[in-house]
């Protein structure tokens, strides 16, 4: 990203976090000067990406403020989540309004299955852009590993068994977008940055529990994903040196213990057959009076513990004043809060735990698909090619979609 980008990710962050906002106003929340904000907005308002809006009424002295919005019919995108079991797509707006949704089941999660099941959720969506006379400008994916963002290549990802998948290139071959993909964590982030339970905050974490632990980082308003894109793989902090082994090869990570597999690894270690989901397990964590409720009630507890380990080791690290728990296994909260808080609050540095707020917020997969299509929305923002006039969307074709190859 160029310093010029930087901005205008920046900028436009920050309007669709207010909805509407004054270049003063804009000011103050960034930190960029006035002069460079007025230099950046202008190519945006014509564009068509941003619009004035109306006038703001202060009570201070000086000139009223042309207040800001963006222009969400500007563009639509898509933004799509890839998971061993589904793959989740969604239409939004170019202010990440979700106009329509659409899901394919996976019997296999082969490269070429889960990208041919992509390419049809992208088609679904395309019929419903195209009646609506917004066509999609970009496409974003999401999927949980290790992403190369430059090239749209998935390094490695445990959950869905891939090594060095190409998912950008199949895909922009069957669109004809640019298509921007990432780690799935790292999407939802930048969701909850923009419009969740992170808006409005410079810095701040998600960790995400179910399948397997994740995390990613706002750092001073801006998404951290280190050299290589591998920052916050908090999932992989070495908790127990004998401990179960993990999906990476390792044993005792973060997320071998408190994972939906840790949990389940934990029942069968303890004599407890035949329960194959965290929903099973937590059904048995409620009966008081089984020695199965017992054993599961101290699986969960045994998460807890692990996670709060895992979060005292973020916050001493990174000072943070927010932190937000999610992903599917978040909604076992009830379950493993008070092994979580207290270890959190043991193994956290002078005042690390008290400084920081832990937020739980239970997210459905169209909130995964729809930081995807907030990857999307980024591109379309910072791309040259809509420093255009408004007129030049009708220049956008619809290339016959070249089919996705058979499973080798
Ligand atoms: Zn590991």
């Amino acid at each position: 990203m160029t310093v010029g980008e930087d901005a205008k990710a920046r900028i436009l962050a920050a309007v669709l976090g207010a909805g509407s906002i004054s270049r003063a106003g804009l000011a103050a929340m960034t930190g960029l000067s006035p002069s460079r904000i007025t230099k950046v907005v202008a190519p945006l308002l014509e564009s068509g990406i941003l619009r004035e809006v109306g006038v703001a009424v202060s009570g201070g002295p000086g000139r009223p403020q042309r207040m800001l919005a963006v222009n969400r019919h500007r563009a639509s995108v898509v933004g799509i989540k890839l998971a061993p079991s589904a793959v989740t797509g969604v239409l939004t707006n170019v202010d990440a309004r979700i106009t329509a949704r659409a899901v394919r089941r996976l019997r296999s999660h082969r490269p070429g299955s889960t990208l041919r099941a992509a390419q049809e959720v992208y088609q679904e969506l395309l019929s419903v852009a195209v009646a609506n006379r917004v066509p999609p400008a970009a496409l974003g994916v999401g999927v949980g590993g290790h992403v190369n963002t430059d090239t749209g290549v998935c390094v490695r990802s445990a959950i869905m068994d891939w090594r060095e998948v190409d998912i950008a290139g199949p895909l922009r071959v069957a669109t004809g977008l640019p298509v921007l993909v990432s780690n799935d964590v790292n999407t939802l982030t930048v969701a909850e940055h923009w419009f969740g339970k992170g808006r409005g905050t410079e810095s701040f974490a998600v960790i995400t529990t179910g399948a397997g632990v994740g995390c990613g980082l706002i750092l001073s308003g801006r998404l951290h994903t280190g050299t290589s894109g591998l920052a916050g793989e908090l999932g992989h902090l070495p908790l127990h040196p004998d401990g179960p082994e993990c999906t990476c090869g390792n044993r005792g990570c973060l997320e071998a213990v408190a994972s939906d597999q840790g949990i389940l690894r934990f029942l069968r270690d303890n004599g407890v057959r035949g329960c194959r989901s965290v929903q099973q397990a937590m059904h048995l964590a409620q009966d008081e009076q089984t020695a199965a409720g017992v054993v599961a009630r101290e699986a969960f507890a045994v998460a807890g513990h692990a996670l709060g380990r895992g979060l005292a080791a973020l916050c001493n690290l990174l000072n943070l004043g927010k932190v937000i728990l999610s992903g599917e296994g978040a909604i076992a909260y009830a379950l493993f809060r008070s092994e979580l808080e207290s270890s959190w609050r043991e193994h956290s540095f002078s005042s690390a735990a008290d400084d920081c707020d832990l937020i739980i917020d239970l997210v459905d997969e169209d909130q995964w698909a729809r930081g995807a299509a907030c990857l999307a929305i980024q591109d379309v923002i910072s791309s040259a090619r809509y420093d255009e006039p408004l007129g030049s969307l009708t220049k956008v074709q619809y290339p016959e979609a070249a089919k996705i190859g058979e499973e080798r």
